[in-house]
């Protein structure tokens, strides 16, 4: 494969001389700061917030070094996954010029951004066992793909793709293959992370909103060659990640065991909330799981999805997503939260 960054490149993006900071060029954490305009008094809060945070995020990035064997340099850090997956459009896609292929049913951000960014989706489906048609794919690559998004495990489906078919997209495209995984802490074994080296066009994203607990913080990694990440820090806006974002991530960087044992329970959790729905017999199929959620097809997915509503238990509508015809997604709730909505589907 020939994969040439640089011609895959934009050429306003090529060509940017990127926004430098005070806090770029001046590196000590001592000193008399004066060259930010900041409030040098103090915060209309209790605690400080008048300084500006790390652009770069170094402390965090040494963190996840450790965590995730992958080096600083190879790690992007967001505002969500949502940031680097727009990053991906702006760096790499000519709004009404080029396209991407997504593999529907997927998550619905590939297509929202694409459509933001004026840029074409091609779409191949999953086979009907959720994996990836390879061969389509493969045939639908023309001059103008950029992008190829992938999902494992897949959201809504909830399965890991095959990892053999992944890295034969990898192999025959000279474009950027993205692999989202978002739900990997589920599935660690199935992650591309220890094979990020060998591939020049493979961006892997993950997030701190699943198996982490940290929806609300807003933040996404992505890891990539040096040269990838180098892009995305020219074009993100300067200070993407907040301070207290920054500080809190830290600190939960020395309690990965916690994650591991929210990730016990939530597997457990699911383990058992399958088998309360296999006895209710409106569940038509529960399709299997590397997720902390559950595809599981119904009779009239709509219908239960607005009774489940009135009664305040609150799922995913699935049921009119082709391949996904009268599904419903399930979050793995606690047990508590679990028992609740099995009790209503046996009143349904
Ligand atoms: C939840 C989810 C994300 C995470 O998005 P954030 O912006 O990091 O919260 C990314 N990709 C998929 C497929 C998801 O389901």
């Amino acid at each position: 494969m020939s994969f040439n960054l640089n011609s895959l490149v934009r050429n306003n993006i090529r060509n940017l001389k990127p926004y430098t900071s005070a806090r770029d060029e001046y590196k000590g954490k001592e000193g008399v700061f004066l060259d930010a305009n900041e409030n040098a008094f103090g915060s209309v809060t209790s605690e400080l917030h008048n300084r500006y945070p790390d652009p770069l995020q170094w402390e965090v990035k040494y963190g996840l070094e450790k965590i995730k064997g992958v080096s600083v340099q190879n790690i992007f850090l967001g505002n969500g996954s949502d940031e680097p997956i727009d990053l991906l459009y702006r760096c790499f896609c000519n709004p009404g010029i080029d396209n991407v292929i997504i593999t529907p049913p997927t998550y619905g951000m590939y297509e929202v951004s694409a459509n933001i960014n004026d840029v074409a989706v091609q779409k191949v489906n999953l086979t009907n066992d959720y994996q990836l048609n390879v061969n389509e794919i493969i045939e639908a690559i023309n001059s103008k793909t950029k992008l190829i998004f992938l999902c494992s495990p897949n959201n809504p489906t909830g399965n890991c793709l095959d990892n053999n078919d992944i890295t034969k997209i990898i192999e025959a495209f000279q474009g950027i293959v993205v692999v989202d995984e978002a739900y990997i802490d589920f599935a660690p074994d199935n992650s591309l992370l220890p094979v990020l080296n060998k591939y020049a066009n493979l961006v892997v994203l993950q997030t701190f909103s699943k198996a982490w607990g940290m929806a609300n913080l807003r933040l996404g990694m992505a890891f990539a060659s040096q040269e990838i990440i180098q892009l995305f820090n020219k074009v993100k806006p300067p200070y993407n990640i907040n301070g207290l974002t920054q500080k809190i991530v830290l600190d939960a960087l020395k309690n990965v065991s916690k994650k591991d044992a929210f990730v016990d329970d939530i597997l457990k959790s699911k383990n058992q909330l399958i088998k309360e729905l296999q006895k209710i017999n409106i569940v038509q199929k529960i399709y299997p799981s590397d997720a902390n959620f559950i595809l599981v097809k119904t009779k009239d997915g709509k219908k239960i999805y607005d009774y489940l509503v009135e009664n305040k238990v609150i799922v995913r509508d699935r049921s009119n997503v082709s391949l996904c015809e009268g599904c419903l997604r399930i979050t793995v709730g606690t047990p508590d939260e679990n028992q609740i909505l099995i009790n209503y589907l046996m009143k349904y």
